[in-house]
Order: C-alpha cells, then sequence, then structure tokens
C-alpha cells in the first residue's frame, strides 16, 4: 500500500480527502463532482468522458483527469490511454473501493 492520509478539503475546507502519492490535492468527493460537472464542447473529449457518474465517484483518477482537462483543455495521448484502462478497471469491479493505481508514474 501506498502512504496516503486524510487531509481537509481546498475547496470547502469541511469534508476531508484522501491524498497520495498521485493525488496530492485535497478535494472531497463532493467538490470533484462539482468541479467536473462542467460541459464538454470538443466531441471526442465529449465521448472520451461520457461514462457514468458513478464511475466518477469511485475514482479520484478518473476525476483528477476530467478536472485536469476542463482546467487546460487538452490531455496528452497518455492521459487519454490511461483514462480509458482505469475507466475499465473500475466499471469491472464489483465492489465500491477506489481503484489503486498500478504503479507511480513520474508526471513532468
Ligand atoms: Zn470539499
Amino acid at each position: 500500500m501506498s502512504a496516503s492520509y486524510k487531509q481537509k478539503c481546498i475547496i470547502c475546507k469541511k469534508n476531508y480527502a484522501m491524498v497520495s502519492w498521485n493525488n496530492r490535492t485535497p478535494i472531497c468527493t463532493q467538490c470533484g463532482m462539482l468541479e467536473i460537472s462542467k460541459p464538454i464542447k470538443d466531441e471526442k473529449f465529449k465521448k472520451l468522458f461520457n461514462i457514468k457518474k458513478e464511475l466518477y465517484e469511485r475514482s479520484s483518477f478518473l476525476r483528477n483527469i476530467k478536472a485536469s482537462y476542463l482546467r487546460f483543455g487538452h490531455l496528452t495521448e497518455k492521459q487519454i490511454e490511461m483514462f480509458k484502462k482505469v475507466a475499465e478497471e473500475v466499471k469491472q469491479r464489483k465492489d465500491k473501493k477506489e481503484v489503486e493505481l498500478p504503479q507511480p508514474d513520474k508526471q513532468n
């Protein structure tokens, strides 16, 4: 298990969110869902992000990718690949636990 701990959400400053190597900004599920509820105009990304809301609720990774697209207006090929892969993994999981990412990856 990678080290992760709880910190207060930076948006609502009320709920707690998990912080770990792949997710250093504490944003609770509630605020995260709100953040990614903005509409997407680009057809390609509209299609990519058109997955069940439940999957976003279950994976902070999926929320982060979508939030990053909304923030910067683009994604790298690798991020798109990972999004599809993790979305599929979350879908396959029967339990409601958050899906751990396969391995740490350096962000540039
Ligand atoms: Zn919050």
